[in-house]
Parts: structure tokens; sequence; C-alpha cells
């Protein structure tokens, strides 16, 4: 057998390779972990200017309650990690309504009774179908065998017990959100409040989500949320500081450049700058794309990958406005994470349609004493994230549109503004399938129950991928559950 450096070469250290080398590495396996970025994180990480600290991307951590999916990676690792609950979860903002989305459903429902005082049960109907159907989700995930299945005996496992299960409890796959507005009625303004976090989960609205995903959405804040003070980066030292405890390596400024695939096998990785290293193991941290097209060069996967996102519309891009601000020129009532819509005119999404995540009033290291850091992030159209990212000009406008839908509700915020940048996602490889659109593979398409991406197995031996594209593939509490399936399918192997 040729000499191997390790047990299991990660490439990337994103949440979904960090996670799975932490639980690698704990279980015994000689970890390496290959990130091309001078940090780890990937779309987790954040970034310092001036006296601020921001998050890139994702602000919003759930999955930490008893039986979450991090909580059991977190006690599997012996983990502790500082961690503020996040009550209300969120705020839903629309031109004459607020509604703070508290841990409680009873502190939600008397919100809503507040702004919607017209609805009655009908919305206490809404939310107990949309929980019953969450409450056996959260049940299934604690399934060894819940992800895609390739084995033949994982395939009999899914039909024989996952498939009926999923379609009992929705009364049908091919349901969709619309399916909870039977409960309630069609009323405009209540579907655009609950169209807000479903949208920048799934980038769809209610009515054309798969019933499953809207009803995993709209639990977020029944199973609780988490940030961490210091922000992001807290979650990211503690699982490399898990991998480094046992035994693990991660190196920096390390681009894969290819992945060394003998007789079908995957044998190990040539660095960009040349040098080789073998594993009995490969991890893809990457989008399924790159790993097709860049790292295997197999251009037949490539265009069947591709051939399947023309099945889908072309997705949203996002786009991220990042503001230092003074804290007077922000409303009392606003809370750190808002959805917000200016338009009930207007099709969910665009600039009119935000998100924004603001550092908590008692995080030093995020923002100086009076002063916030905002992320305010908007997903486009394609073409117009397209022409936006084409030129500094044309990204400059962009985020001076965002700026004015954001002082649409925040009126005096342009006074406040003390520093400002934005980006199509930071210090992130372009994807091979973002020219069609798909800012990820395809986890982020529309299709079957919601849940989309392919499994943690690959067309070669040995060769695996975790993260986005890996099911069930969305936001870092599920991209962990496919790193905690893919750490036990490679002990068990
Ligand atoms: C705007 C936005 C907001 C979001 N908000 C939330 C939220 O609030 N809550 C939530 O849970 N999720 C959120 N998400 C989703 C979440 O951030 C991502 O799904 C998650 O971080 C992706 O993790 P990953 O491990 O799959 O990949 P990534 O984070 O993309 O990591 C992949 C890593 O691999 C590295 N890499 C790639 N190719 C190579 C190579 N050839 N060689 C070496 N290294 C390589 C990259 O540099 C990167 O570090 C959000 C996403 C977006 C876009």
């Amino acid at each position: 057998m040729a000499h191997q450096d390790c047990d299991v070469i990660i490439i990337g250290a994103g949440i979904g390779g960090l996670t799975a080398g932490a639980l690698l590495a704990r279980k015994g396996k000689r970890v390496v972990i290959l990130e091309q970025n001078s940090l780890a994180g990937g779309k987790l990480s954040v970034f310092e200017r001036g006296d601020y600290l921001f998050q890139t991307t994702c602000s919003l951590f759930n999955g930490f309650e008893l039986g979450g999916i991090h909580e059991r990676i977190m006690a599997q690792l012996d983990m502790l990690l500082t961690k503020q609950n996040q009550n209300p979860v969120w705020q839903l903002i629309l031109p004459n309504h607020r509604v703070n989305v508290y841990n409680e459903r009873i502190a939600l429902l008397d919100e809503l009774k507040r702004e919607f005082p017209q609805a009655g049960d009908k919305m206490k109907n809404l939310f107990q179908r949309a929980d019953e159907i969450e409450n056996g989700f959260f049940d299934m995930q604690q399934h060894k065998n819940f992800f895609c299945p390739t084995g033949l005996k994982e395939k009999y496992i899914y039909h024989r017990d996952i498939l009926p299960k999923l379609t009992r409890l929705t009364g049908g796959l091919e349901k969709k959100g619309a399916d909870l507005l039977t409960l309630y009625g069609d009323d405009q303004e209540f579907v655009k409040l609950l169209d807000l976090p479903i949208f920048f989960h799934s980038l769809l609205g209610l009515k054309e989500c798969p019933l499953l995903l809207a009803a995993y959405i709209l639990g977020i804040p029944k199973r609780g949320a988490v940030y961490f003070p210091g922000g992001n980066q807290r979650l990211i030292k503690n699982l490399i500081k898990s991998l480094e405890n046992n035994g693990g390596k991660i190196r920096y400024d390390c681009r894969v450049k290819k992945i060394i695939v003998e007789s079908n096998q995957a044998v190990g990785v040539q660095l960009a700058g040349g040098e080789n290293l073998r594993a009995k193991e490969i991890i893809a941290n990457t989008a399924i794309g790159d790993l097709y097209a860049n790292l295997l060069d197999d251009p037949n996967l490539l265009a069947k990958i591709s051939k399947k996102t023309e099945l889908f519309p072309r997705q949203w891009m996002p786009f991220s406005v990042y503001l230092g601000v003074d804290e007077d020129v922000l409303p009392d009532q606003l809370r750190d994470n808002v959805f917000l819509c200016n338009d009930y005119q207007k099709p969910i999404g665009d600039t009119h349609t935000l998100f924004i995540n603001i550092s908590p009033n008692d995080d030093p290291e995020r923002a100086p004493q009076g002063k916030r850091a905002l992320t305010v992030t908007a997903y486009l159209p394609f073409d117009k994230w397209q022409y936006a990212v084409s030129s500094a000009d044309n990204k400059l406008a962009l985020t001076k549109e965002i700026i004015r839908e954001l002082s649409r509700f925040l009126v005096f915020i342009e006074d406040g503004i003390s520093f400002q940048d934005s980006s199509p996602i930071p210090k992130q490889p372009i994807s091979a399938l973002w020219p069609q659109g798909l800012l990820s593979g395809l986890s982020h398409t529309p299709g079957g129950f919601g849940f989309n991406g392919y499994s943690n197995y690959t067309h070669y031996k040995h060769l695996w991928l975790v993260g986005e594209d890996s099911f069930p593939g969305r936001g870092s509490n599920l991209i962990s559950l496919s790193a905690l399936n893919l750490a036990d399918i490679i002990c068990q192997g």
C-alpha cells in the first residue's frame, strides 16, 4: 500500500469540514484540513474593519437545544461554548406591522393577535399544524440513517422507515406551504409576514415552499436560536481547538488544485504549490460543481449536474452591505435579527426585502460603545446581481439602493453611518455553478420535500462530500448533521 500522510484529508474549513474533522479526530482518525484562505469558517467567517467586527453571512444559529444537532455534536466533542439565547429570535417588519417572534409560541400568538385581531383562532391552528410537522421532523433527525440513501441497506431503511414517516407527517411530500393557509385564509399582509423568514431560508415564498421545509423554518424560533458573544468565530475556534486537541491539523493558505484518483478511488490531493498528500479518505467541503469541474476535472459529471440545475428557475444571489452606525439612529424597538419588507405590491425578494443582523448592545468585541455593526443582506435576481458585481461603480450604486431601502424604515440611519462596505460573499471561491444562478449547487434549489443535495457519497470510492451540497444541507445546523452522518459512515466503514 502506498504511503499515507494521514487518515483523512478535508478540503475546506467551512462549518461542514471543521465539524466532520473535529468529530473524526475525536474518534481517533489522523485528520488534516486544507483551507485556501488564511482564516477558517468559510461563509461563517468574520472580518474586522476599523472598530467593527462583521459577520459575513450567518448570524442565527439553531440546533443548540437539547437533542438539537449542534448540542449533540458539542456533547460528542466535550465542547464548552459560551452562547446567548436570542429571544425574540427574530423580528418581522412590514410597512404597517411589527411582530417579535419569540421562543414561546404563546408570546408569538399574542404579538400576532395584536397585529391581526381579525384572525381569531385561525393563527393558532396554522402554527399548531406547522409545529406538528416540525416536531415529527425533529424526531426523525435523531435517526442514524436520516440522509440521502446510497447503499442498498440505507435505501432499504429509507424506503421502509423514513419516506413513509415523512409522507404521513406532511400528508404528501408534494405538499406546499400553501397548505397551511387553508387553516388561515389568504390575507396578503399575513402571508407576506410568513414569507419573510421562509424566503431568507429557502429562497421561496410560503406558498411555493415545500411544506416540510416551511414547517421547519417556522419552527426555528420555537426550538430557540443563539448567538455567540464575540461573533461566529467563537464556534469556529472551538471546533479548531477540538480538532487540534485530538491530534488533527489545519493548514491555511493551502488551496487544493486536484484530487488524485487512481482506479476510480480517491487517494490524495495535489496542492496549488505542487505538493502531493495522500490519505485513505478525502472529504470535499466544497460546492459540488467545484468538486466535479475543478478538483476532479470530470466534465461528464458536471454536465449531469448542470443539466439537473437547468430544470430549476434561476436562483437568487446574496449581496450584503456592512455598516458601522451610531446606536442613537436605531429605534429602541429594533431587535438584533430583523426581516424587513417595504412593499406589499412587489413580490418578495430584491432590495425591498432585507435581512438585518445587528451586533448586540452588550458585545464590545463587535462594535465600540455607542455603536453597532450591521450586516444587511438582500437576495437579488441573478441578472441584477451579476450586473451589480461587474464593476465598483455598480456595486456602489446597489449599496446606495439598499441603504435607501433601509432608511425607509430606519429614517435617520444615513446620518449615523461611520463605516460602509459591501460584498457578494467575501472570500469565497466563485462556485462553478454561479453562472447558472446557483449559489451553491443544489441545496438552494426548490424541489423534492425541500431538503436537497447529494448524499455524502460521490461517484468515486473514498471521496466524500460534506457541507451545503450534501443532504439535508441548508444552514449551519443541517450542514452539521451531514458532517455527523459522514463521521459515522467513515468510522463504521
Ligand atoms: C447571506 C447568507 C446568510 C446566511 N445566514 C445563515 C444563518 O443565519 N444561519 C445559518 O445557520 N446559516 C446561514 N447561512 C448559510 C451558511 O452560512 C452556509 O450554508 C454555511 O456556512 C456553509 O458552510 P459549508 O461548510 O458548506 O461551506 P463554506 O462555508 O462555503 O466553506 C467551504 C470552505 O472550503 C474552502 N475551499 C473551497 N475550495 C477549496 C479548495 N480547492 N482548497 C482549499 N479550500 C477550499 C473555502 O475557502 C471555505 O472556507 C447563510 C448563508 C448566506 C449566503
